[in-house]
């Protein structure tokens, strides 16, 4: 499957935390990598939808909605700064 970038989930973003957030700054919980979230490597069936590290691939963040609930896991990251 093919990446696309994180501006595939801008319109996800908005709706899970309410703000435009595709030029937040995040940090990898693995490697400690710091980007924006539109650079980051976005699979959209994996399954549910998988934003990953572009250094080191590993997963950032995970969305997956069911029954209309989106549940949303961040574990893999060690910070996201939305006031970029
Ligand atoms: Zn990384």
């Amino acid at each position: 499957m093919d990446a696309l970038d994180g501006n595939a989930i801008a319109g996800l973003l908005v709706e899970v935390f309410g703000g435009e957030l595709t030029t937040a700054s995040s940090v990898c919980g693995s490697c400690g990598a710091r980007s924006q979230v539109a650079e980051l490597h976005v699979y959209l069936r994996a399954p549910g939808t998988v934003a990953r590290c572009r250094a080191c691939a590993a997963v950032q963040m995970v969305f997956v909605t069911i029954r209309g609930i989106t549940c949303v896991d961040l574990r893999g990251l060690a910070r996201l700064d939305m006031a970029q």
